[in-house]
């Protein structure tokens, strides 16, 4: 005995949707959720480890499915990579993974490495040599030649290349394939609208990928390029900036997931120039932020399935400010149990992980927050956590 854990007088947030259990307790055996329910419900001994949280929230941890580890939040990260020694660029990685930690991520999605140093940090959290998060990671971006994210992506063209490129994030170990099917702000030349890869190329990729049991994801800003994904059978769309009815209406019947990243366009507005973001990101972030807000809106009237991603490691969007994309989404619209649910259940469930992660259940994994405040009442709570359990063990 001694390894139980008992957490109680607690609100409870399950992450399922239902209302709060109030005076919750959570017993945890090991890296386990053994028991949850009321306080009183519990039947304990005592040998059990008791932990009064009384007046205090826990929900689960958060999942945020879009984060580049191995980049740094500055005002130009591509261009520091490209520089850096990969050795550097890994020891990075190993602190932004601390850093999700500690701020409540439990569980994330890598959408972009480079020279796959995001699969070796993957391995080493595997030995137990680094601390963090448990997190899939997609090996390079597949992107045009010339296209979005190039300088840390593999550039392909034309089915055989891209089918190729798929193949090789798969064997080097790649839990999701990483689509540029649009330009992006942060690449000079490219515009934030226009499709790249196209519907021919991308199908190739999901093909690939989809027959060894993983999912995609693309990057897409633009309406043509979010429609060739959608069309093509991607799991998920990056950012979403351009979406009409029709596209829209194709993500609801497909059950697409749309990741909107609300806080990348809005960091970079906030720090500008000034803070070293080059002038052509700024320019072009500020001419999607509006309909950015838009679609997003749409999307989430429409019943679009939303999963909370930052892009963090883009400039200014830091590795321990997650919960900013949840602050964002709820002033933007979206109700405060809707923002928790992106960040846990329908997370988890986009990372195809929902049966251990993403809610407070019997039998799943003890990856959970204590908070101060309800984040229901004030969903800035979860931008100071007061406490993070990953595999039933407090986060020191
Ligand atoms: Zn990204």
């Amino acid at each position: 005995m001694g390894k139980l854990t008992f957490l109680k007088g607690a609100t409870l947030i399950t992450g399922t949707g239902k209302a709060p259990i109030e005076n919750g307790g959570l017993l945890i055996d090991g890296k386990t959720i053994k028991k949850i329910g009321r306080t009183e419900e519990i039947q304990i001994n005592e040998d059990i480890k008791v932990v009064d949280v009384s007046g205090k929230t826990i929900m689960p941890g958060m999942i945020n499915c879009h984060v580049h580890i191995i980049m740094e939040p500055v005002g130009n990260p591509f261009d520091l990579l490209i520089k850096e020694s990969h050795t550097k660029t890994a020891m990075r990685g190993a602190a932004n993974l601390k850093k999700h930690l500690k701020s409540g991520v439990t569980y994330f999605r890598d959408m972009g490495g480079y020279q796959f140093i995001d699969i070796e940090l993957k391995k080493c959290l595997a030995e137990g040599l680094i601390e963090g998060p448990d997190f899939l990671v997609s090996g390079k971006v597949l992107t045009m030649t010339g296209g979005h994210g190039y300088p840390m992506g593999r550039e392909c063209d034309g089915v055989d290349e891209v089918r190729k490129a798929a193949r090789e994030q798969l064997k080097a170990g790649a839990d999701v394939i990483k689509i540029m099917a649009t330009g992006g702000v942060m690449t000079p030349g490219v515009e934030p609208g226009s499709p790249q890869l196209t519907r021919e190329e991308i199908q190739v990729a999901v093909e690939e990928a989809h027959k060894a049991g993983k999912k995609t994801a693309t990057h897409a800003q633009g309406t043509t390029g979010i429609k060739n994904a959608v069309l093509a059978g991607i799991d998920s769309v990056e950012h979403g900036i351009f979406l009409d009815d029709e596209v829209i209406e194709m993500m609801v019947e497909r059950g697409v997931y749309l990741v909107p990243t609300l806080v990348a366009p809005y960091f970079i507005i906030k720090h500008g120039v000034d803070g070293g973001i080059p002038e052509y990101a700024v320019e072009k972030s500020k001419r999607v932020m509006e309909s950015h807000l838009e679609s997003f809106r749409k999307a989430y009237r429409a019943g679009v399935k939303i999963a909370m991603g930052t892009d963090a490691g883009t400039p200014f969007n830091y590795h321990d400010k997650s919960a900013h994309e949840l602050k964002l989404m709820v002033e933007a619209g979206m109700t405060p149990m809707d923002a928790i649910l992106s960040t846990t259940k329908v997370a988890a469930e986009l990372l195809g992980i929902h049966d251990n992660y993403g809610t407070l259940e019997e039998g799943k994994v003890a990856d959970f927050l204590v908070l101060k405040e309800n984040p229901l009442n004030n969903i800035e709570t979860l931008l100071d956590v007061e406490a993070v359990y990953k595999n039933g063990k407090l986060v020191e």
